[in-house]
Parts: C-alpha cells; structure tokens; sequence
C-alpha cells in the first residue's frame, strides 16, 4: 500500500503549527480549534476524497486514512474536522448532478463546512431504524420535526446530513425503508427551527444535541430516493469506520512514542524506569495491538478501494485500533507516573480524546455482534 510519506510530511508540518499549548487552551476553554481546521481546509486536506472535477483532490481512502493518522499522531485532534472528509461520501454517491454541483465545489474550497452529521436520537441510539425526526412532505418543502443528540460540530458547520422518517415505520415497505436523507442549509435553519443546544462532554468535542420545530426543509435538498436513506448512510460507515481505525493507529503511535521516549529518559534508583520489564512490557504489547490494528485498517483499505465488500475487515480494524489507542494511552499514563496527570504534557487530554472510540461512531459490543451475527453465522441477538 502506499504509504504517503510526502503527504505524511506535510500534515506534521502543518499539525507542527498547532502544538501541545494550542489544544490545551482550546480544552480549557471548550472551544472549537478554528485555526486548525481552517488550516487543513486550505491546504486542500478536507477535500481529500472529493473528486478532481469538483475541485477535491480526488485521493483513494488510503490517503485520507494517511492525513487523519498522522494529523492524531502529532498530537493533534482530527475529531473537530474528520466528518467533513466522509460525510460528503452520501452527497457524492447518491445526490443528484445539480446537487453535487451545488455544494461540492463548495466544499471542497472549505467555503461551505459539511461537519455535522444527524443520526443518533436520545431514545432510539444506535437502534437506528426507532428514530423518531420525521419529515413531512409539503408541497415544495418538507417539514421536519424532533431531536437528535451528538450532533457534532453543529455548530461549526454551514451543512447537516440528516437521516429522519419520511414513511412511519409500521407502513414501510420493508423494515430498512422509510427513512430519508436531507441536506439541511443550518445558516438559514438556526433560528427558524433548528436549535442547537451544547452538550458539555469529558472532551472538547463541539457536540450538541439539536432539536426541529417546524423546519422547512426544501425538496431540493432531499438525496436520492424518498425512504431509501438507511441504505445511503449504511454505504458510507465503512469508509467512516476505516477512517477512525486510522486515527486511533495515529493516537497510539503518539502514546506509544511518548511512553517509550520517558521511559528511557526517566531515571529513578539509578537506572532509567525502561530498563524494568514492568515499564517495558505494557508499552510493548500496546505496540504490538497497534501493529495488528494497523495491519487491518490496511487490509480494509486495500479491499475497499478494490470495491470489494468490507464490512468485516472496517468493523474489526475500528475495534482493534480503538483498543490499542486505549492500551497505549494507559500505558503512557502509567510510565509517566504522577506527571501523565497534568495538563502541560497532552496525555491526560489524548487519552480523555481516545476514549470515545470505543463507543462511536459504533460501540464495540455492536461490532462483536456484526462478527458474530454476519461473519460466523451465529443467530441475531438483537
Ligand atoms: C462525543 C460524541 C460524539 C458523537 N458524534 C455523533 C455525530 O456527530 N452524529 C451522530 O449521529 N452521532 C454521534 N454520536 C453518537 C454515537 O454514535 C453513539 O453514542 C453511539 O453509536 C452509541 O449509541 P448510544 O450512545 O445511543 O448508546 P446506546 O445505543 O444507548 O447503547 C448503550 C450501550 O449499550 C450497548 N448495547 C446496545 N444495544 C446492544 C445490544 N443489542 N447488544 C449488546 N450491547 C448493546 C452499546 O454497545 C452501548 O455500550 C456521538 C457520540 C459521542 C459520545
């Protein structure tokens, strides 16, 4: 596989620009990192998947997995941004011509911001199918009632996706049909029936839950087929789920890198604290789980951008590099004693930040019940 050394180089470069400091003081203050992801999207790293005739760079996953790892393995937070580069995935896939014209040169020059992303409801979570929102044809518009919550970057985004019932569920006319996919225009809806509420979460993660009273959703902005857009979201989480395995690779790389960096330098009974095999050994297996994992997200991007079906390999690579970041994130802590608690040295931060993957965009028992349901054949326990 390719290994986009030159592109690698360039985003540390940039990412350099952001050091320890800068997030720290977007942490402290729960602050969305702006400059950053403005950064990335004039250097052209958000558009990376978007086609060349639409102004992106037109990369295979490969490459946007290389800028998302190495963007977290400098230490950096590709969460404020990712969604941009997998979200449009939808648009590009199933939108019409006139809509890809529209919003995709757009969104490739980072003058429109498709960040936010509205599927998870309070009471359905990862039931998707129970989702509540609905959207009600009317003449021209549609109208769109109800909540999502862990909307991210809601409010830093010009665009949502949004996935809400167009057919109650009982007269659809299969249990996967009836919902559908809108692209939601958020600087005309804030205020006009869209509001956002924060969420104040462990991390500073921008999240919010959102809440539809009465939004007039033009038709226009309906993707593909009225009650097909279950299918629509589905064809994209792989992608996503490849793209999040390759950040967590990067987040433990940058652990294992500070564990081992501080292990040789940290000299306590006169011997450096790398020297016992206590120390070494959990830095050492976390290296190892990282270079399983990393093989995996490989092995899913490979069969991915050979279009063949990858929904083994992308949910086990989203496992496996979870747990690594949160191995190698525990590890670090543990060698740098009492220090891996303060602020100034990142870890406590990146390991509040890592801990999410092992509960989104999919949590892991849900990825253990795909293995056992659609890869070994066992009986669908839900
Ligand atoms: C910071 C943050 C950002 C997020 N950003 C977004 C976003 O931008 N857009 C969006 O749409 N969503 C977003 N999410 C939502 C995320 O995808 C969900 O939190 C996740 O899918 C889990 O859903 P839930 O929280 O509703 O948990 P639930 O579905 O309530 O599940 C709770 C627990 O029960 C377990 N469980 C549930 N059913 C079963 C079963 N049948 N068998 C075994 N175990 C089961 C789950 O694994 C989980 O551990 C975000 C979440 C967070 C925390």
């Amino acid at each position: 596989m390719h290994d986009y050394a030159d592109i690698r180089e360039e985003v540390a470069k940039l990412c350099q620009q952001f050091p320890g400091e800068y997030w720290r003081a977007k942490d402290r203050e729960r602050a969305y990192p702006t400059e950053f992801v403005t950064a990335l999207a004039e250097a052209g790293y958000l558009a990376a998947l978007i086609p060349e005739e639409f102004g992106g760079a037109g990369l295979p996953i490969s490459g946007a997995a290389a800028i998302l790892e190495e963007i977290q393995r400098q230490g950096c937070n590709g969460g404020a941004c990712h969604a941009q580069m997998y979200i449009m995935g939808t648009l590009l896939r199933h939108g019409s011509d006139a809509q890809k014209a529209e919003y995709l040169p757009r969104i490739a020059t980072g003058e429109l911001r498709l960040q936010a992303f509205g599927v998870t409801e309070p009471t359905s979570g990862t039931d998707t199918l129970a989702l509540k929102t609905t959207a009600k044809r009317d003449g021209d518009n549609y109208v769109v009632n109800g909540q999502k919550i862990w909307t991210s970057r809601a409010e830093h985004s010009d665009l949502m996706l949004l996935l809400a019932r167009t057919t109650p569920r009982e007269q659809a006319a299969r249990r996967t049909e009836g919902l559908s996919v809108f692209l939601v225009d958020m600087r005309t809806a804030v205020g006009n029936g869209l509001t956002i509420r924060p969420i104040e979460t462990m991390m500073n993660h921008s999240t919010t839950e959102v809440f539809f009273d009465n939004l007039r959703v033009p038709a226009a902005n309906l993707i593909g087929e009225e009650g097909q857009g279950f299918r629509y979201i589905l064809s994209g989480m792989n992608a996503e789920r490849l793209l999040i395995a390759a950040e967590c690779v990067g987040d433990a790389k940058w652990f294992i890198d500070k564990a081992s960096g501080y292990a040789k330098e940290r000299v306590l009974f006169n011997r450096p604290i790398g020297q016992n095999q206590g120390v070494q050994f959990p830095i050492a297996r976390a290296y190892a789980q990282m270079r399983a994992a990393e093989l995996m997200v490989h092995e899913g991007l490979r069969k991915y951008e050979a279009g063949e079906a990858v929904g083994e390999e992308a949910n086990i690579a989203k496992m496996l590099a979870a747990e690594a970041s949160w191995a190698a994130g525990e590890a670090c802590i543990q060698t740098h004693g009492g220090f891996g608690f303060a602020a100034e040295y990142d870890i406590e931060r990146k390991f509040r930040e890592t801990r999410l993957y092992q509960v989104a965009p999919i949590s892991t028992n849900m990825i253990l019940s795909f293995i056992a349901e659609h890869v070994l054949g066992m009986p669908r326990s839900y």
